[in-house]
């Protein structure tokens, strides 16, 4: 055997042995709004608590028509990078409304979330830097991290004593410091304390990046984070998605006019990059109009996500994103194989996605529910045949 894939295969022996292999699944997600949350696997449909279209928007009729109408106008796809012949009219539109949203002077659209902190991190911070960030930062935050080569320090999970703590000691010894967390936490569902490392960050001469993937459309109004913990002026770079409540693909940055300009000149992310399809840009831009204009969406998935926190005698959500941490990734499997058999896709989330021992299932509540799927889930969790077998198994 060829030495490349005998190292592959001793590789999955290990994975399989810790009872971490991921198989992907063909899943269809549909039907059109209005008829809940349900994807398609194995020929059953299945109710989803698993999906991060929080609002349902990559459904909405609004939204499939604008990129409909986008692609038959523009093409399939974008043709170049952004500097080259790329940079489609509607981006402007939305760096516009992403603006509004976040009250910042200006916005940035990247190829996707992951791409746009990889671009970002590395364009303001370098060699002899620091780095501060909460330790459940998603894995895209650790990558531009590394990317900077900068010194790189974790505080304990929204520990901003420790934060500080950190700052106080090294801060001096580095010439430029970024401190990054994520505004609302995707595999926990808890929400940052923005306004605190706001006041920390500014009195260390630090720059606070919050990734807001799973609080932009949800929390604050469906302006994030920062508007939640009454912090809208105090955060200089907030980045997030447009895959996850705007229903459609993309990443952005909303921050000053200056640092967007020179992020603009040195994010290799963007620069090298093919721009995002005209389709996705007119589903973007028609999401994001509902999300300025419909503030009972917006308010529905934070309701139904505390609506089941309440049956289950867990403590309120704070976003739309609930955890139960089942330990073990075999008794996270079984729960999530036994909703499965009920008719509900909860998908189990197992390390390195979630940190060793903290394998959990993961609830996300979106708009597209409707109360009849919310009322069947919390029933369904409470039949002692099903969950509860999986929670004894860690007892
Ligand atoms: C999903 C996610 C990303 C990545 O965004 P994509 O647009 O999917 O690449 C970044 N940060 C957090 C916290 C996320 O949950």
């Amino acid at each position: 055997m060829h030495s490349l894939a005998k190292f592959a295969r001793s590789k999955m022996a290990e994975i399989a042995a810790r009872n971490l292999v991921r198989v992907l699944r063909p899943t269809a997600r549909g039907p059109a709004a209005g008829a809940g949350l349900t994807v398609q696997r194995n020929g059953r449909t299945l109710t989803s608590f698993s999906c991060n279209d929080y609002l349902g928007l990559s459904r909405h009729p609004r939204v499939i028509a604008a990129a409909v109408a986008a692609t038959e106008r523009y093409g399939a796809g974008a043709g170049a990078s952004r500097y080259v012949t790329g940079d489609n009219p509607l981006y402007d539109a939305i760096e516009a409304r992403l603006a509004r949203i976040k009250g910042s002077e200006t916005a940035l659209v990247f190829g996707s979330g992951y791409l746009a902190n990889l671009g970002i991190i590395p364009a303001l911070i370098g060699e002899g830097d620091l780095i501060v960030g909460d330790e459940l930062s998603h894995a895209c935050m650790h990558a531009g991290a590394r990317l900077s080569r900068a010194t790189i320090k974790l505080f304990r999970h929204n520990d901003t004593a420790h934060c500080a703590d950190i700052l106080a000691a090294a801060r001096k010894n580095h010439q430029h410091c970024l401190v990054m967390t994520e505004g609302v936490f995707s595999m926990d569902g808890d929400r940052a304390p923005v306004k605190r490392l706001a006041a920390i960050a500014q009195a260390h001469d630090a720059w606070l990046l919050t990734d807001d993937a799973h609080a932009l459309g949800v929390i604050g109004g469906g302006r994030g984070s920062a508007h939640a913990d009454d912090a809208a002026g105090d955060v200089p770079l907030q980045m997030g998605t447009l895959s996850k409540a705007v229903g459609a693909y993309g990443g952005y940055l909303c921050t000053d006019r200056d640092t967007a300009e020179f992020i603009r000149h040195r994010a290799r992310s963007l620069i090298y990059s093919t721009g995002l399809p005209p389709g996705t840009l007119a589903a973007i831009d028609a999401a994001l109009d509902l999300i300025e204009n419909d503030a009972a969406m917006v308010e529905r998935p934070l309701m139904l996500a505390r609506r089941f926190t309440d049956a289950m005698g867990l403590p309120p959500a704070e976003s739309a994103i609930v955890p139960m941490v089942l330990g073990d990734p075999a008794p996270a499997l079984a729960a999530a194989q036994a909703l499965e058999d009920a008719g509900f896709m909860i998908v189990a989330m197992r390390p390195p996605t979630v940190p060793e021992g903290t394998s959990r299932l993961r609830f996300t509540f979106s708009a597209a529910h409707t109360d009849d799927d919310v009322a069947r889930l919390i029933a369904a969790m409470k039949m002692p045949s099903l969950v509860p077998r999986a929670l004894a198994h860690t007892a």
